[in-house]
C-alpha cells in the first residue's frame, strides 16, 4: 500500500480500484506512512502555518429534510433561532477585534433569508471589514443566485456534496434532493470565481470503500480550494440516530489522502473531529489538515445549532479562546496566523 501512497503523492490520481484496494487496506502502519507524507505535501505550501476562520451559524431554520441532520424540517424538538443583521455584525467586530480575518456564515436553507436579504448581510461586511474574506454556507440555490452573492462580495463557498456516489447520496437524502443538483452547484459556483470547498461525513450510514473512491474521483474532477471532512455523528431525532459514529481513524486517512490528492487544499481540521475525541483537533492538523473553525456565534444560540449530538462549542470550540488553541496548535509544532488565508495556486 506504500508504493500506491507515494504514487498518490507524485501523480495526484489514482484509479477507482487502487482507490478501493487502498481504502480496503488502511490499518495503523500504512497510516502513519500516510501522515508523514501529508505533513510534508501541506509544509511545501503552508509551512506550519494554521488559518483560523470564525463560524457564525446565523440559522437552523431549514426547508430540507436531510436523514442525518439534527436541524432536519421534520425535527420537531429542534429549538429554531435566527440571527439579526446586527446580531451578525456584533458576531464579526468581536471576531475582528480577537484576530479573525475570515467570517464563514452556515445556515439551513431559511426561506426567511432570501436572497436579497443575504446579499445585503454580505455587502455590509465587506463595508465594514474591507480586508476580511466571507464565506458562504447555505446550501442548494440557482446560479443566478450564487452570482449575486459573488457579486456583493462572498469569496468563498462551502457545499459538501456529501457522497458523490448517486445511490449513496439517495440513501442519505429524501427524493425532492438530488445528487444532480448538488454536483450542480459545486460547478456553478467555481465557474462564478469562489474559491470552493467541497466535502463529506466520514463513516456515514452506507458508505464504504466503493462509495469513498467515488468522492476522490469526483474531488479530483472538481478540484475544489478547500474540503471539509468529519466523522458522522448521529443526531437524536433523526432518521439515523441508532447508527454508529464515524471513527476517528477513517477520519484522519481520508484527511492525509485528500491532502496527498490536493496538496495545496486548505483543509480543516472539523468541530466533527473535536468532538469525537478531545485531541481530534491535533490530530487533523498531524494528518494533514491546516484549518480551524471555532465558533463565533453569539453563546445563547450556540448549543441550538445541533446539526449532530453533543457538539462542542466551548472551550477550544470557542473563538473566544483563541489562546488555548494557540497552545494546542503550539504543542504539536504549528502556528495559528492572522491572515485570510487564501487558497495557494500550484
Ligand atoms: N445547509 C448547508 C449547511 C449544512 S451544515 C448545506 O446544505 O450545505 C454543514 C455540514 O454539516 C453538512 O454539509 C454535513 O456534512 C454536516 N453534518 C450534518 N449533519 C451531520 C451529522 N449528523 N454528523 C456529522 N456532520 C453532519
Amino acid at each position: 500500500m506504500k508504493t500506491l501512497i507515494d504514487r498518490l503523492g507524485r501523480e495526484h490520481a489514482l484509479s477507482r480500484a487502487e482507490w478501493i484496494a487502498l481504502l480496503r487496506s488502511r490499518d495503523a502502519e500504512t497510516a502513519r506512512y500516510l501522515f508523514g507524507k501529508a505533513r510534508e505535501a501541506r509544509r511545501r505550501y503552508y509551512g506550519d502555518d494554521v488559518y483560523i476562520r470564525g463560524l457564525i451559524e446565523f440559522t437552523n431554520c431549514c426547508r430540507n429534510d436531510c436523514y442525518y441532520c439534527g436541524i432536519r424540517r421534520s425535527n420537531t424538538r429542534a429549538s429554531r433561532y435566527r440571527l439579526t443583521e446586527e446580531e451578525i455584525l456584533a458576531c464579526c467586530r468581536e471576531g475582528w477585534a480577537i484576530g479573525y480575518r475570515t467570517f464563514v456564515l452556515q445556515g439551513g436553507e431559511d426561506p426567511a433569508w432570501g436572497p436579497d436579504r443575504i446579499a445585503a448581510l454580505v455587502a455590509s461586511i465587506k463595508q465594514a471589514f474591507p480586508a476580511c474574506a466571507v464565506t458562504l454556507s447555505v446550501g442548494e440555490h440557482d446560479r443566478e443566485t450564487y452570482r449575486r452573492w459573488f457579486e456583493a462580495g462572498a469569496d468563498r463557498y462551502l457545499l459538501r456534496q456529501e457522497t458523490a456516489d448517486n445511490a449513496h447520496y439517495r440513501l442519505l437524502h429524501p427524493p425532492e434532493l438530488s445528487p444532480e443538483n448538488r454536483k450542480r452547484c459545486l460547478w456553478d459556483l467555481k465557474e462564478i470565481g469562489y474559491q470552493v470547498g467541497c466535502g463529506l461525513m466520514a463513516g456515514s450510514p452506507g458508505q464504504g470503500p466503493e462509495q469513498l473512491a467515488e468522492d476522490f474521483l469526483f474531488m479530483r474532477e472538481l478540484e475544489p480550494d478547500m474540503v471539509g471532512i468529519g466523522p458522522f455523528v448521529p443526531a437524536r431525532h433523526t432518521p439515523f440516530a441508532d447508527q454508529p459514529a464515524g471513527s476517528l481513524d477513517l477520519t484522519l486517512f481520508l484527511l492525509g489522502l485528500v491532502r496527498l490528492m490536493l496538496p495545496n487544499v486548505l483543509l480543516p481540521a472539523t468541530t466533527a473531529l473535536g468532538t469525537v475525541h478531545p485531541r481530534g483537533r491535533e490530530l487533523g492538523m498531524l494528518a494533514g489538515a491546516n484549518v480551524c473553525m471555532p465558533n463565533l456565534s453569539p453563546p445563547g444560540v450556540r448549543d441550538k445549532y445541533a446539526l449532530y449530538d453533543h457538539k462542542l462549542c466551548t472551550g477550544e470550540e470557542a473563538a473566544q479562546n483563541l489562546q488555548s488553541l494557540r497552545e494546542r496548535m503550539a504543542s504539536i509544532g504549528c502556528r495559528v496566523v492572522v491572515a485570510r488565508g487564501d487558497h495557494k495556486p500550484r
